[in-house]
């Protein structure tokens, strides 16, 4: 392994290693090995039917967390492979990035946030790790799904000082003030590219934004403005196709040549160095920066709190804290391997499982459980 890669990209042969020491693998690398079982994790399966930006139910061709997590992917990896890093780390890292995401998006998240307010609160990204170091249980020799830690770095996007003091290795580099590998930094820039251009395509799919607002954005009036000039009598949903095409590749295009540009300037040679850079390498042109974070800013505007959103954000709220609450007045009503956990644990402890229990719903068995509450 580590053939053609640059001197700063993650290395298997140079990795702080699994948690837990296993045998290597035979016909594939390390961090293929994570790709593989991220793939085959339950909680990947269930992010088919968790909410994105859309409820599930509201219509078939929106993105769901699991079709983001494959978009977010797939630019991660171009990224990855034109600067010489490592492709299956990248990969590995974009597919489990939302793993512990709750049922309906950040109002889910939100709302189970503040049901947790007086036990440590909860957070999508730690519960991500928390989902591959300990919540997957398939594997009969460890717990969770024992990867790499340069695929557990690059999940733990962000954290708190408080967290991350209890986290140990992963977590030091928030108390170090450090930088994750460049497949890391990939990944998350890969994720915010995603969105951005994706939440177009479904925003306008759903009616909610329209042609003449998104042309207030220069990255897309930009690329509307080239489309019509070439194929002026196109109708709008090819049109929107073909911008959101050009919007991902000008950014995509930039990602790799400034992070390039930053790469040589730091000097970098292995991966050590990126980690202690003092700042990030991976990034966007202050232009393409600028323009990136306007179309970001009018997607929260008109997109994310717009009234149908508002709707359903409330209906998200009602269901996850009737079950917390349902939950923490009786734990028996879980299934028994969370209910016995739970049974065993202190207040706090009891918390966590239930927090754990919910965030790992999909949208629709959210419905259906809360449903089936007794009144
Ligand atoms: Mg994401």
């Amino acid at each position: 392994m580590g053939e053609g890669l640059a001197p700063y990209a993650a290395d298997e042969a140079y990795s702080r290693g699994r948690r837990y020491d296993e045998a290597p693998p035979m016909h594939r690398g390390e961090y293929q090995r994570d790709r593989d079982r991220i793939i085959h994790a339950t909680a990947f399966r269930r992010l088919m039917y968790k909410t994105q930006v859309f409820v599930n139910h509201e219509g078939d061709l929106y993105r769901t967390r699991l079709t983001h997590s494959l978009e977010v992917s797939q630019i991660g990896r171009s990224a990855a492979v034109a600067l010489r890093l490592n492709e299956p780390l990248t990969e590995a890292i974009c597919l489990a990035h939302d793993l512990g995401h709750t049922p309906f998006g950040h109002a889910g998240q939100d709302t189970l946030n503040a049901c947790m307010r007086d036990y440590g609160g909860f957070e999508h990204n730690l519960q991500s790790l928390r989902v591959v170091d300990e919540l997957e249980s398939k594997y009969a020799e460890f717990p969770g799904l024992n990867l790499m830690f340069e695929t557990r770095e690059g999940i733990l996007k962000h954290c708190s000082q408080r967290n991350a003091r209890s986290l140990g290795d992963v977590g030091r580099r928030f108390l170090e003030r450090k930088q994750p590998g460049l497949e890391a930094q990939i990944a998350d820039t890969a994720d915010a590219i995603a969105y951005n251009n994706h939440d177009v395509d479904d925003g306008f799919r759903a009616g909610l934004l329209s042609l003449e607002q998104l042309r207030e954005q220069p990255l897309f009036d930009a690329q509307y403005r080239a489309v019509q000039a070439k194929y002026p009598a196109l109708e709008d949903r090819r049109l929107i196709y073909e911008i959101i095409r050009r919007m991902i590749g000008v950014v995509v295009n930039d990602l790799i040549e400034e992070t390039a540009r930053r790469i040589r300037r730091a000097g970098v040679a292995s991966i050590e160095d990126v980690r202690a850079a003092g700042e990030r390498l991976v990034g966007l042109s202050p232009g393409v920066e600028e323009q990136h974070v306007s179309l970001k800013r009018f997607l929260h505007r008109h997109l994310y709190r717009h009234e149908q959103k508002l709707e359903m954000t409330r209906t998200a709220q009602t269901i996850v804290s009737d079950l917390f609450s349902a939950y923490t007045d009786d734990v028996s009503r879980m299934p028994a391997e969370f209910a016995d956990a739970a049974a065993e644990l202190d207040e706090a402890g009891r918390a966590r499982v239930i927090a754990d229990y919910i965030a790992g719903m999909t949208d629709r068995f959210a419905m259906r459980t809360h449903a089936a509450l007794p009144d």
